[in-house]
């Protein structure tokens, strides 16, 4: 289908972008990977574009001390293949490379995927496990909110009108942390029917500090405090991950859509937990 009719502008700077923003009707667009299908199909029908996919100070990926930061417009493809993003925490920069197709990792970005929060969507499952907080801009300056907080519901972010994405805060864990995601692919677009990111710290052989996120499974993604629960204190074997894995996405409301049932995705959850926390031992 074709959008409706729209206005484009290009901005070349974050001031400049909150200020076009300001404008009723105005949407951000940076890799369009997901607002402009939804166009496509007039379940969005913006009167301008403000195209930020292109602004220099929203797309680097550094390492400030122990935090790495990454610019909201980075492609995954940039975070793919960012020897900066392997060496920190190497999930991302696996994570990012199984997102979708090539075109999809070459424009889609990780600030536009957080922005629009799809309940499917990777990048939402592993910013929970790795503690990321999401920094946000508008006229009068910029906060940060942990990731914890940021998705509330059903393509719902803490993120308010006239705001912008700038950047993702995550920290470098010191210690021995592992991290890994695994997702059951839906096979054409690559969203996950069930994803979970897991991270840890595994030094002296137990399980501390174990953050759990899961996308696919709930109409938002979200961190599974029981798994964690059940884990955190325990010895890291398969032992315990096989106990700790029967409780896994308890008490969420799961999807059900013609992908999978209900019951299939609770079988998936407890599945992919298991892969996740298996590669981390
Ligand atoms: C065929 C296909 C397969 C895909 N497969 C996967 C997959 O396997 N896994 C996965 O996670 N995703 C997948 N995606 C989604 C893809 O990752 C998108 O790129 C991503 O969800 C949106 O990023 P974008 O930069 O394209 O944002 P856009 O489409 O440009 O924008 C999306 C929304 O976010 C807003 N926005 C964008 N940037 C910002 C910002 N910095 N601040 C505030 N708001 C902002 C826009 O206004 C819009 O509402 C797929 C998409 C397609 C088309």
């Amino acid at each position: 289908m074709i959008p409706t009719s729209f206005e484009y502008s290009r901005a070349k700077s974050v001031g400049e972008a909150i200020k076009m923003l300001s404008d009723g009707g105005a949407q951000a667009l940076a890799g369009g990977h997901s607002l402009l299908p939804a166009m496509k199909l007039r379940l969005n029908q913006p009167d301008r574009l403000v195209d930020i996919g292109r602004i220099p100070e929203l797309k680097y990926i550094r390492r400030e001390g122990d935090k790495l930061i990454i610019g909201a417009a980075t492609t995954h493809h940039e975070i793919a293949s960012s020897a900066e993003v392997k060496a920190a925490i190497p999930m991302l920069a696996a994570g990012a490379g199984h997102i979708g197709d090539p075109a999809v990792r070459n424009k889609g970005t990780i600030g536009g995927s957080l922005a629009h929060a799809d309940p499917a969507a990777d990048w939402p499952a592993m910013m929970l496990a790795v503690k990321a907080r999401i920094e946000l801009t508008n006229d009068k300056g910029n906060y940060t909110v942990a990731a914890d907080d940021f998705f509330v519901g059903f393509y719902m972010t803490a993120l308010k009108e006239g705001e912008l994405i700038t950047a993702i805060h995550i920290p470098i864990p010191d210690g021995d942390y592992r991290s890994a995601y695994a997702k059951f692919e839906q096979p054409a677009s690559r969203f996950a029917i069930v994803g979970c990111a897991a991270m840890a710290n595994v030094s002296g052989g137990n399980f501390s500090d174990v953050r759990i996120g899961f996308t696919g499974v709930a109409d938002a993604a979200f961190r599974d405090g029981g798994l964690e629960a059940a884990l955190n204190g325990q010895p890291a074997t398969a032992a315990t991950i096989d106990a700790a894995v029967a409780k896994a996405a308890a008490g969420a409301e799961m999807l059900e859509d013609h992908y999978a049932s209900a019951k299939y995705r609770a079988h998936l959850a407890r599945v992919y937990a298991k892969r996740a926390l298996m590669a981390l031992i």
